[in-house]
C-alpha cells in the first residue's frame, strides 16, 4: 500500500472510531435511541444473589455499529454481526474470482455492485483470495463470559473457529486454517492488508490486524475466556513486555485500568519469519463458546 493511501486509511479508521465513541455517549442520554452498548446506569448490575458486575472501561472501544455489549448477571455478553467498519477487498464486489476452500469444490464469487467499503486487494490478489464476501454472512456471534474473569488452574488449547471478538466486530481465529493445518504462506497469501480473509462461516483475523494495531499497544479485542488482548506493546511500559507467559499474557495496568489485571498481548515473535500470530493460545482462563 502506498504511504499516502495508508495515511488516508488510518485517518478513515480514526474517524470511524471517533464517531463510534460519540454514538456511545449520545446513546447514554437519549431515550429515543435504542442503545447498542449498555446505558450508563446499566454498567453496574447486581444479580439476585447480590453479586455485582461492572462493565469494563475497555468495552467503550468496541464498534457500536457492529457489536452489542451488555451485562447479564455477573457475565458480559458480547454480540457481533461479524462485520467491520474498515475497508477490505473481501466486501462484496463485481470482480469475479474462483477459489477452492481446503478439501472443497471451487466456488465462484461475484456481486452486482461494489460495497462502499470495498477496496482493491493490496496484500493479496483476486486470484489468491478465499471464496465468499464479508457481507455474505448474515448471522451473529455471541460470547457470554464472566465480567471479572479469573486465571484457571489449567490452560485450555484453542480450537478452530472463533476464539475471540475484536473491537471492530470481526471474530478472531487462531494459527490454524483447518484440522492440523497450521497457517502457511499459501493461506497467508489470501489475507487482506489487515491479515483477514473469509472462511466457511465468516470473515476473520488470524494475524496482527494492521488496520488499527501495528506494533503498538492498541486494544485488539476480547478472547473467549474473558481476557482482553492488546497489541505487541504494553501501555504500562510503552514497549514490548518481557514477562509474558506462554500465551502472551501478563498482569499489569493498561490504558483501561489503573489496577493491574491479567491480559494478553500479540506476541512479538515472528511466525514464518514475517508475521505476528494474533492469538495462538492456550487460554489461561476458562473459555466460553462463541456461537
Ligand atoms: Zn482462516
Ligand atoms: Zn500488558
Amino acid at each position: 500500500m502506498k504511504k499516502s493511501n495508508k495515511n488516508m486509511y488510518l485517518f478513515f479508521v480514526a474517524l470511524t472510531f471517533s464517531a463510534s465513541i460519540l454514538t456511545f455517549n449520545a446513546c447514554s442520554s437519549d431515550d429515543d435511541i435504542t442503545p447498542v452498548v449498555a446505558e450508563e446506569d446499566e454498567e453496574v448490575v447486581t444479580d439476585d444473589s447480590g453479586n455485582t458486575a461492572t462493565l469494563h472501561d475497555a468495552f467503550a472501544e468496541f464498534d457500536v455499529d457492529n457489536t452489542d455489549i451488555a451485562l447479564s448477571g455477573s457475565n458480559v455478553v458480547v454480540q457481533t454481526n461479524g462485520w467491520t467498519s474498515h475497508t477490505s477487498p473481501y466486501w462484496s464486489n463485481t470482480t469475479s474470482r474462483t477459489a477452492t476452500p481446503p478439501g472443497g469444490t471451487p466456488i465462484t464469487t461475484v456481486s452486482a455492485t461494489n460495497h462502499p467499503l470495498w477496496v482493491e486487494p493490496t496484500a493479496t490478489t483476486h486470484q489468491f483470495m478465499s471464496p465468499g464476501n464479508i457481507d455474505d454472512y448474515n448471522g451473529t456471534f455471541t460470547l457470554s463470559v464472566s465480567s471479572s474473569p479469573a486465571l484457571a488452574a489449567t490452560s485450555t488449547a484453542t480450537g478452530l473457529g472463533p476464539i475471540g471478538i475484536s473491537i471492530t466486530g470481526v471474530v478472531i481465529y487462531n494459527d490454524q486454517e483447518g484440522p492440523n493445518m497450521p497457517l502457511n504462506d499459501m493461506t497467508i497469501g489470501s489475507f487482506d492488508y489487515t491479515a483477514a480473509h473469509t472462511g466457511p462461516q465468516s470473515y476473520h483475523y488470524h494475524l496482527e490486524p494492521k488496520a488499527w494495531s501495528d506494533d503498538d499497544d492498541e486494544l485488539v479485542g476480547i478472547i473467549a475466556d474473558g481476557f482482553f488482548i492488546y497489541g505487541r506493546k504494553c501501555n504500562s511500559t510503552g514497549t514490548y513486555p518481557t514477562d509474558l507467559d506462554a500465551s502472551g499474557g501478563h498482569t499489569s495496568t493498561t490504558q483501561h485500568t489503573t489496577t493491574a489485571e491479567y491480559h494478553y498481548h500479540i506476541q512479538n515473535e515472528l511466525y514464518l519469519n514475517a508475521y505476528y500470530i494474533l492469538f495462538p493460545g492456550d487460554y489461561q482462563g476458562t473459555p466460553s463458546n462463541i456461537n
